[in-house]
């Protein structure tokens, strides 16, 4: 039979993971933490094993871990979701995003994607038999170009994707471009779909721009976020999406057949842990310290450095050191070197080389140092 996906093959961070394996390299490709998680929240989830928190929770997840959520955004960025209608617990935020396109997505609409995007983004809106659209972020430092973005607005225009801070390229929208977003959409009916999974990554004393600070935009948004990302738990996959009410109970059809529930015991430790602020307040300074030792060590390199004002990603533009293409540069540095990188170009829907690759400075402050040396000889 035919594929739905033709031109889907293993994921790029799945590649360089096994290739950086194989070849014993520093693996600064693949986003996630070299580091254990606070042992709190373990102890809280395994309390929650233990005091037989074991069968299916609601649909939409457990009511305290929406209660918690709710007052979370509400404290943070002055939108209240209400937690029985406009919050829902998902597995990871890849399956919010997914669920989101295909509860509002129809065949033949047309989605707006800001390139260079992440992977899952496409593949989730062909599934839904949407055609994406894309507008490039701009050299050198992916300016978003607004007039493009507004010409690409069509009377087929279901979705405007968006995601700050920005995976691959490090960066994050200022208040200026929410309302930039805020003057296209206003009189449309174009939704937007906001990936916020590095909220709590934004560097330098700036405030993470959510689309709930926005109430324009935020009738019309569903907004993403992710566990995984905040507390170093990337393998839990649980994440959750709050949307107004007539938006989420479009959402919750496709997530009562898509996953049903999200599994319960961490549903009731995040629950209880949520409720402490202190890990995700101190979460900028914590990452923004690995930032500079990292940028303090790739200066004395001849990799140029690109902006890093949020997420765990440097990008890095090697062309004093090669003229490869970017996917070839990732696999001979993994290989010969023995530092994994990501080729940005995989971000790009076709071919794009502006050499230029990411590396993820989620690490324990020795394995970037590991890692800086073996750069340093370059
Ligand atoms: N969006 C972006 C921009 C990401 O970097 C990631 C992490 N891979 C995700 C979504 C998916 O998050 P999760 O692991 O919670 O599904
Ligand atoms: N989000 C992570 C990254 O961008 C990896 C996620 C994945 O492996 N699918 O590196």
């Amino acid at each position: 039979f035919a594929s739905r996906l033709p031109n889907v093959g293993t994921t790029i961070f799945t590649v360089m993971s096994a290739l950086a394996a194989e070849k014993r390299a520093v693996n600064l490709g693949q986003g996630f933490p070299d580091f254990d998680c606070d042992p709190r929240i373990v102890d809280a989830v395994a309390k929650a094993m233990r005091d037989g928190h074991n069968q299916y929770p609601p649909m939409a997840g457990i009511a305290p871990l929406r209660q918690a959520i709710s007052d979370k955004v509400a404290n943070l960025y002055g939108r209240r979701y209400d937690a029985n209608t406009e919050v829902t617990v998902t597995a990871g935020a890849t399956q919010a995003l997914l669920t989101a396109i295909l509860a509002t997505v129809h065949p033949g609409d047309e989605v707006i994607v800001l390139e260079p995007n992440y992977d899952s983004y496409v593949p989730s809106i062909e599934l839904a038999g949407g055609k994406p659209v894309f507008v490039t972020l701009e050299a050198p430092d992916y300016a978003i170009p607004f007039d493009k973005l507004a010409a690409a607005i069509t009377p087929r225009t279901r979705l405007i994707l968006i995601n700050t801070p920005h995976n691959p390229t490090g960066t994050v929208w200022r208040a200026g471009d929410m309302k930039q977003l805020e003057d296209i959409v206003r009189g449309t009916n174009v939704l937007i779909l906001s990936d916020e999974v590095y909220e709590h990554m934004v560097y330098d004393g700036a405030p993470h721009e959510s689309i709930a600070r926005y109430p324009e935009l935020a009738q019309r948004s569903f907004v993403v976020s992710s566990f995984g990302k905040t507390y170093h738990v990337t393998g839990w996959k649980i994440g959750y999406v709050c949307a107004p009410a007539a938006l989420t109970a479009e959402f919750r059809k496709v997530h009562q057949f898509n996953v049903f529930t999200v599994n319960t015991p961490m549903q009731f430790g995040l629950a209880d842990y949520l409720r402490d602020p202190a890990p995700y307040l101190d979460l900028p300074a914590f990452y923004q310290k690995k930032r500079d030792f990292f940028r303090e060590g790739l200066a004395k390199t001849r990799f140029k450095l690109l902006p890093c004002t949020g997420t765990y990603f440097q990008c890095v533009d090697y062309s004093a050191v090669s003229d490869m293409t970017e996917a070839d540069f990732s696999t001979w540095l993994t290989s010969e070197i023995g530092v994994a990188a990501i080729p940005v170009s995989a971000f790009y829907h076709e071919a794009h080389e502006s050499g230029v690759v990411r590396f993820c400075f989620a690490k324990q402050e020795s394995t970037l140092a590991t890692a800086l040396e073996r750069l340093a000889r370059l």
